[in-house]
């Protein structure tokens, strides 16, 4: 049976390919779904590269109905942290058998299976695992029912709350997706809080043991630039300046730790490039002594700007709520309806999505997460005030080039809740500033000016994105996929001082749970940020420990 029989009636089909490659076999795929009249209306690929940063990688495409996920790990490794299932599959020049297994976890019934390259211990091991092969390379799987990575959503309409980085993103996501999205807020216009500043800064994180937030931050920021590129680019579709990030190594210590990684030799050139002392300090024009790390593609944007982009790609499917007050959220029969300050009705729909930053700790339905709100203000500094840099810089403090005849520099970090400027957080951000350029006379004399914000933070820094806990129902439970949550309701919260970056990737990978849809994410990181975790550690906490905890 030729591909396009079988995806036929269809409304998704997913492809699993072991092997990328020059991307020319994905192409045919892709020219064959386009050029037939019943195709599905989606379809997803998903092939293992090389050549990629480890992890899997979703490159925005143009046509939407097609998907295309860039595995870059072993097969092995990279199946047992999928969540899809399959329904065709090509195996080429595979190593092993262990695939086989987790492999058709992924599969489903009936799903086809090419591998001309199969030996015979790779054909048993997969017919072991229930696919019944028709002459050498060919099998279909007849072992069991197939079962979707996530439950989807019941209808493709949705209730966002809050218009910031995190909903804006939200209603991008799910629009593109053929959602009807409403979007609620309490100000008159998006961006009016932490995502409120004149300029955020995006960039990666390193770490020598390429750990959790490493991998998370790492996937969000490759994710972030595709999809800024896909919406029209950096300074083109939204105000801001692919300019590079020169990040200035703290310390001796850091420098040598910034070395051995460098010295991996596993960074692209784009991605991430250690410079010595004097590159360093050739490049900024600004003593350097320990050296830095520059992102090539980093850089700041304003985050407004990136709201007010998503939003025009919503098109149609958005309604617009704003200046609703404080919204509250009821259940109402099988979903929810959002009330504003004044009580009246903004709108319902079966799936809410709360994307309300530090307010989230007020709202019933997320008042138990463990969220907490940072005062963070930055620093607005005239022509004459800072050196005018080429890039971002970035220690401790950051500060950004001159855009619109003003420069950032921030941001502090307080526990109050005072919502306005204050000389002393200026102060604070002055002589961060002194400090990063070598200059213990910059923004002498500069007037009080700049912003106030609240970031919304977990305990480990780390968003929240999937479905919210029930706190109150949830009894003994050890595992994530136990505990039990909120119908219909899901978070987009946590952002902390990332929100640029987190907020494509979170909203694609909600999409994509909500549609049933393969993750764009490897399963251990999808764990990391699932707002169920705090179930857990809070019991984890409150548990006597037993014989078992020290083994
Ligand atoms: C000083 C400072 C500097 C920062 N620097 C950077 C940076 O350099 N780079 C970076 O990436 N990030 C930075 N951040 C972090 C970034 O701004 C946030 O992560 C991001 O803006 C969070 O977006 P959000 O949509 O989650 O929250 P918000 O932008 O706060 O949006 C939440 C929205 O929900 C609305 N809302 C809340 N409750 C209700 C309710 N009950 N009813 C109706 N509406 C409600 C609010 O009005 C708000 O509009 C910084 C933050 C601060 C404060």
């Amino acid at each position: 049976m030729k591909l396009h029989e079988h995806w036929r009636g269809r409304a998704r089909y997913t492809v699993f390919d072991s092997a990328y490659g020059d991307g020319r076999r994905i192409n045919d795929l892709i020219d064959a779904w386009r050029a037939d009249p019943q195709r599905p209306r989606h379809l997803h690929l998903i092939a293992l590269a090389r050549g990629l940063q480890p992890g899997f990688h979703r490159i925005p495409q143009p046509d939407a109905g097609v998907t295309l996920d860039l595995l870059a790990a072993p097969l092995e490794a990279a199946l047992a942290q999928l969540q899809a299932q399959l329904d065709s599959i090509r195996l080429d020049d595979v190593e092993g058998a262990g695939f086989a297994r987790p492999l058709a976890r992924l599969t489903a019934l009936h799903a086809r299976l090419h591998g001309a390259s199969l030996d015979a211990e790779q054909r048993a091991a997969l017919q072991a695992q229930g696919f019944v092969f028709d002459g050498e390379a060919d099998a279909i799987f007849a072992s069991r029912k197939p079962r979707l990575p996530t439950t989807p959503a019941p209808e493709r309409r949705a209730l966002v709350l809050g218009a910031g980085m995190a909903g804006c993103a939200a209603a991008a996501r799910l629009c593109a997706r053929g959602w009807q999205v409403t979007l609620v807020e309490r100000h008159a216009q998006v961006a009016m809080e932490a995502s409120g500043n004149l300029a955020g800064i995006f960039m990666p994180l390193l770490s020598r043991d390429d750990n959790m937030p490493t991998r998370l931050t790492r996937a969000a920021y490759l994710y972030a630039l595709r999809y800024w590129a896909a919406l029209g680019g950096v300074g083109r579709a939204f105000e801001g300046e692919v300019c590079g990030v020169l990040q200035l190594a703290r310390d001796a210590g850091h420098a040598a730790v910034s070395r051995a990684i460098a010295a991996d030799g596993a960074l692209p050139h784009d991605f991430a490039r250690w410079l010595e002392p004097q590159q360093a300090t050739a490049l900024l024009g600004l003593p350097a002594p320990e050296g830095g790390w520059l992102f090539p593609q980093g850089g700041w944007a304003r985050p407004g700007s990136v709201c007010a982009a998503m939003l025009a790609s919503c098109g149609e499917s958005l309604t617009t709520r704003f200046g609703a007050g404080d919204v509250q959220l009821e259940r109402e029969g099988d979903g929810w309806l959002a009330r504003g300050a004044d009580g009246a009705a903004l709108g319902r729909a079966p799936t809410v999505i709360l994307a309300s930053g530090a307010g989230a700790r007020r709202m019933a339905q997320t008042r138990d997460l463990p969220l907490q709100a940072l005062r963070g203000q930055v620093t607005h500094l005239a022509p004459g005030f800072a050196p005018q840099l080429p890039l971002v810089l970035c220690r401790e403090a950051y500060l950004t080039p001159s855009a619109n005849g003003v420069t950032c520099a921030g941001a502090t970090y307080d526990l109050d809740d005072d919502p306005h400027l204050r000389a002393a957080s200026q102060q604070e951000n002055v002589e961060r500033l002194r400090a990063l350029v070598s200059d213990p006379r910059a923004a002498e004399g500069a007037p009080l000016a700049g912003r106030v914000g609240f970031r919304c933070v977990a305990p480990d820094r780390l968003p929240l994105v999937g479905r919210l806990p029930d706190f109150d129902a949830a009894g003994a439970t050890e595992r994530l996929r136990d505990v039990p949550r909120h119908a219909g309701l899901h978070g987009l919260l946590g952002y902390a001082s990332r929100g640029l970056i987190w907020a494509p990737l979170a909203a694609e990978l909600l999409a994509a749970q909500l549609e049933g849809e393969p993750l764009p994410l490897e399963a251990a990181l999808v764990d990391a940020l699932d707002p169920a975790r705090f179930v857990l550690r809070a019991r984890r906490s409150s548990r006597t420990p037993t014989a078992d905890d020290e083994a």
